[in-house]
């Protein structure tokens, strides 16, 4: 591996010379693979893959090969979300400093959404996630992957950290996965080591500062900021976090850690603040840093969120081009659409152009409020798309955990079948299903809707999200 020499140098410098050679070592390595389950998605055969457990995650597993991911419908089912595992040390940080009762969560640079639907699975009930993030064609992805993970509770923004300045003490945990220099990324992605230079952590430090300026307004006092990146050097970390102490007054916080997961500490010297490092000469991941700052209890600012709105009916968006001209929906379409849901007086539903939307009634006055400052991408569950008299289910439905059991025939498909679904083929039933809306099932778990008519299944399947791959390998390693 051909790393450059300033890093070389500097890291050579920070672990002595052992570790590093060590650490370099590691680099040449085979990087290991890891998933995290969805606990509100289990099918109904037990796991054919040999696991092992990664032992800060209750829901991770390291798996012995690289499976056949593209090609497993229960991958696109959001049963499980593949994902390296020193990153799911966050749940130690959640679960340790979280309030009990209801959290609202921003994970503030959020995309493609492996801590968000990490996140989300350990919220307690009533919570609510705000995911954001900047890159709008990543925000789409971010949505694509907390829709397929389920849970209703979700809104999904596109805007720069500095729109939420004014949205003052109205998280009580923000996540801040900052976008870094990416050194902990070497083994697994070789641009990060044309990317890196001196300059560049530089430019890091500079941009993770301003992100967590812009974002440290919205924490309640008392709340918890959970700062994390993948890469190793101490600016980008550790002074990040002494940086945010001396600025903010911001205390950091501990969590229990076994000294056999062999996760580092505190490399700036004469500072002994507690930090959590992720080497992969000494964890089964790749390279991670996390801390836990805790904003002080001034009781200077103000707990209640600043904005709010008077109508709650409809959700309001910054980009006023999104929203189209509006389509006459009728009581009955309502009525449709509610039964479809598990709690159906639990949710207020919305249309915006055709699309019909539900979204958690006890939280809409916080989504009035993010609503006037930011740039909705997705709030709740779409429910479907009013055509005429009809309202045609949407996939975001199909994956909710908010999908009444019951409200649509369902149909258990072959593997077959469900790879040529996912690939939006055509799909026949047999004779004896029902006509109209169906849902399909692979081992159970839902995939997805299609209108059958008869000699035909018209696939409701999203079309920009199909497999597109036509290459299909001769031997598939399957999870399940
Ligand atoms: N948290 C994500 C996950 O677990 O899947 C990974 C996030 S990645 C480390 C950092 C993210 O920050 C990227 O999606 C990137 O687009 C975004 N980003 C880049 N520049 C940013 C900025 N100036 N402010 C906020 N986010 C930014």
């Amino acid at each position: 591996m051909n790393l450059p020499a300033p890093f070389v140098l500097s890291n050579r410098a920070l672990l002595g010379n052992e570790a590093y050679e060590e650490l370099l070592a590691a680099l040449q390595q085979e990087p290991p693979v890891s998933i995290r389950m969805n606990p509100a998605k289990q099918p109904d055969e037990p796991i054919r893959a040999s696991l092992s457990e990664v032992p800060w995650c209750s829901t991770g597993h390291y798996l012995d090969q690289r499976l056949t991911f593209t090609f497993d419908p229960l991958f696109h089912a959001g049963c499980y979300y593949v994902q390296e595992a020193s990153s799911m040390f966050l749940e130690q940080a959640l679960k340790r400093y979280m309030p009990d009762d209801r959290v609202t969560m921003l994970d503030l640079c959020a995309a493609p959404g492996g801590k968000s639907t990490h996140a989300r699975s350990v919220l307690p009930e009533g919570s609510l996630l705000v995911a954001n993030e900047v890159i709008r064609n990543r925000s789409q992805i971010l949505a694509e992957n907390l829709a397929k993970w389920g849970h209703p509770d979700v809104v999904v923004t596109n805007s720069d950290p500095s729109d939420f300045t004014s949205l003052t003490s109205f998280f009580n945990v923000i996540l801040v996965d900052a976008p870094c220099s990416g050194e902990g990324m070497f083994r697994k992605d070789p641009n990060a080591i044309d990317e890196w230079s001196p300059e560049n952590v530089e430019i890091c430090q500079q941009r993770q500062q301003r992100i967590l300026s812009d974002i440290w307004p919205c924490l309640r006092p008392g709340g918890i900021l959970i700062y994390s990146t993948c890469t190793y050097n101490t600016k980008e970390n550790e002074e990040n976090v002494q940086w945010m102490c001396n600025r903010f007054g911001a205390e950091v916080l501990e969590v229990d850690v076994p000294s056999g997961w062999g996760i580092t500490g505190n490399l700036l010297p004469d500072a002994d603040f507690p930090v959590y490092r992720f080497f992969p000469h000494h964890t089964r991941g790749e390279g991670f840093f996390l801390a836990i700052l805790r904003k002080p209890e001034t009781g200077s600012e103000d707990h209640v969120p600043t904005f709010f709105s008077a109508d709650n009916t409809a959700f309001k968006r910054k980009d006023k081009r999104a929203v189209a001209a509006p389509v006459l929906v009728s009581k009955e379409h309502l009525a449709t659409a509610k039964a479809w849901l598990l709690q159906p007086d639990a949710y207020q539903l919305s249309i915006s152009g055709t699309i019909v939307s539900a979204f958690n009634h006890s939280q809409l006055q916080q989504l009035a409020t993010l609503s006037s400052v930011l740039r909705i991408v997705q709030a709740g569950i779409i429910i479907g798309e009013v055509k005429g008299k009809d309202v045609i289910p949407h996939h975001s439905l199909a994956m909710s955990s908010a999908l009444r059991p019951g409200s649509f025939p369902t149909r258990e498909v072959s593997y077959e079948q469900a790879i040529a679904y996912l690939r939006k083929e055509a799909i026949s039933l047999p004779e004896t299903a029902p006509r109209g809306y169906v849902l399909l099932t692979y081992k159970a778990v839902p995939i997805g809707f299609v209108k059958n008519i008869g000699n035909r299944a018209n696939n409701l399947y999203p079309q920009e999200w199909r497999i597109r791959s036509g290459y299909m390998p001769e031997e598939v390693r399957m999870l399940f």
